[in-house]
């Protein structure tokens, strides 16, 4: 384990005291041009950096009206201070998110408004200097983009977009976050963040189909690159091999197959994750969205269903036709695009599954929503259905089931530690500080409810949990998929 202190779990959830500057040394790693260049980006730190910096700021402030909305409109009022799960776990007080809107604050404010270009110490202005830059890097790498301070805002401030906009601008300037471009590279050279190539991939899914089948004696398939299929599958990579990832694909497998829907994967776009949405660059965004379109062309779909995944689902629900649409060729019956958790649970509905909740009877739930779909997007044509569909798909599959406290689920829903781009091993104190809110909501449930296992619906956070469950003495495999739990109560065959 790595040297520093794991937060202690309390009786009850407290504001830290603040402590200046004691994250103050984490730093992800900076890309290198390799990472830097496939994406568009400077390879390096560019020598007329600040004019750069601040030409960006200046197109991104006419781009996004809501840029400057929320620069402009902090009253300092405070209510954001304790919400972010960064300062609960770190108390470093840069990590409040209204501190940490400040620092591209400070800077707007010196070369984009008048009282800043003439007051500047009047107003808080200050010039873009390397160490700013620095502290740019430092904290907006402390950022998950998990918009829960928005919530508890006035105003509505989304602390996530600024950030975005804090690594575009430097992206731009040549300091990129290696973990994020490199995975972006890539999904555009091989298809997938894990850079598993097509026959690896085929090998995959082959071997999935022999356990299943070994395990239960039915046939699922797992196709990859099946034209005429029904339905696309765009999942993130994860599900490919690692647990409890796997679990889940398994899941769907079991559900598409049970309920007859012809269904492929695409070794072209094996990959639900969209990178781009975390260093904020649309065009990036944009290239590794139309690789689904394309996919789903090639092989003359019906449906595209995404997986299990945060973040995947909030680009792909908020923006997959804005950034790779119009998708007219599809069915107009179904919604474009669908998570998987709405086709099974609309399957449930229809009482087309026979589930026999009796193989979870060893499993006492809780489930921790992804903030992407909690926050950034919804499922279903309910209001909330985002919060009300994965509980249902759960309680149809588990006997056992134990809602988190109130003011840590839904809306109200803690990051994991590990999203927006921070899921790296350079970050790993970050992290484990990080999932201190949701770890201490954890406690609570286990201590009251006897809860055993904490599903989740997100590859990033599934990961996450399954790294810093251990820091906290828990372990690795109490976090499991919602088709994880589908998967093992579905009962194949013939519908009883
Ligand atoms: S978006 Fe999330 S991680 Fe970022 S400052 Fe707000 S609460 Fe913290
Ligand atoms: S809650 Fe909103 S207005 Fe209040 S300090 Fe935080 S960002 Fe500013």
């Amino acid at each position: 384990m790595a040297d520093f202190d794991t937060p202690e779990l309390k009786e009850y959830p407290e504001i830290p005291p603040v402590t200046v500057g004691t994250m103050a040394h984490s730093r992800p790693f900076v890309a290198a041009p390799g990472h830097q260049e496939p994406l568009g980006f400077p390879g390096e730190l560019v020598e007329n950096w600040q004019d750069v910096a601040l030409a960006k700021m200046g197109d991104l402030l006419g781009t996004y009206r809501s840029l400057p909305v929320f620069l402009d409109s902090c009253v300092k009022c405070g209510a954001c201070t304790d919400k972010c799960h960064y300062f609960l776990g770190t108390s470093d007080p840069k990590n409040m998110p209204v501190a940490r809107q400040d620092l591209l604050r400070k800077v707007y404010r010196r070369y984009f408004t008048i009282s800043g270009k003439y007051f500047p110490k009047l107003v808080g202005a200050v010039d873009l200097t390397k160490e700013v830059l620095d502290d740019w890097y430092g904290y907006y790498h402390q950022c998950s983009q998990c918009r829960r301070c928005s919530v508890f805002c006035p105003y509505g401030i989304d602390t996530a977009e600024i950030s975005m906009a804090a690594r575009e601008i430097m992206d731009s300037v040549g300091e990129g976050q290696k973990y994020c471009n490199e995975i972006i590279g890539k999904v555009f050279k091989i298809g997938n963040n894990l850079g598993l190539p097509e026959p690896a991939l085929a090998d995959t899914l082959e071997g999935l189909e022999e356990d299943v089948e070994d395990e239960t004696g039915v046939k699922v398939r797992y196709p990859l690159d099946e034209e005429g299929a029904d339905v696309l599958l765009v999942t993130p990579s994860a599900d490919f091999f690692a647990e409890p990832h796997v679990d889940g694909l398994i899941g769907y497998g079991k559900v598409l197959h049970q309920a007859g829907i012809s269904w492929t994967l695409s070794s072209h776009a094996s990959e639900a994750a969209n990178f781009g949405l975390f260093i904020g660059s649309y065009e990036n965004m944009r290239r590794v969205a139309l690789r689904i379109r394309k996919a789903a062309l090639d092989l003359g779909v019906k449906r595209i269903v995404f997986g299990e995944c945060g973040h995947a689902w909030r680009v792909a629900y908020s923006f997959l036709n804005t950034l790779a649409g119009p998708f007219d060729f599809l069915d107009p019956r179904y919604p474009v695009p669908q998570h998987i958790i709405e086709v099974t649970h609309d399957l449930i509905k229809r009482g087309a599954l026979t589930l026999d909740k009796s193989a979870n009877d060893d499993r006492r739930v809780t489930l921790h929503d992804s903030c992407n779909i909690a926050r950034a997007s919804r499922m279903g044509s309910v209001p909330g259905g985002q919060f009300i569909l994965p509980r249902e798909v759960i309680k149809a599959c588990c006997s056992h089931f134990f809602d988190m406290s109130p003011d840590t689920i839904h809306e109200n829903t803690f990051c994991c530690g590990g999203g927006g781009g921070l899921l790296t091993d350079d970050l790993i104190e970050l992290r484990v500080k990080g999932a201190m809110p949701r770890m201490q909501a954890l406690n609570e449930v286990i201590e009251k409810h006897d809860v055993t296992h904490m599903a989740a619906i997100c590859a990033i956070c599934k990961s996450q949990f399954s790294k810093v469950l251990p820091y906290y003495g828990f372990t690795m495999d109490q976090v499991v998929s919602v088709h994880q739990l589908a998967g093992d109560a579905i009962v194949l065959g013939e519908k009883q």
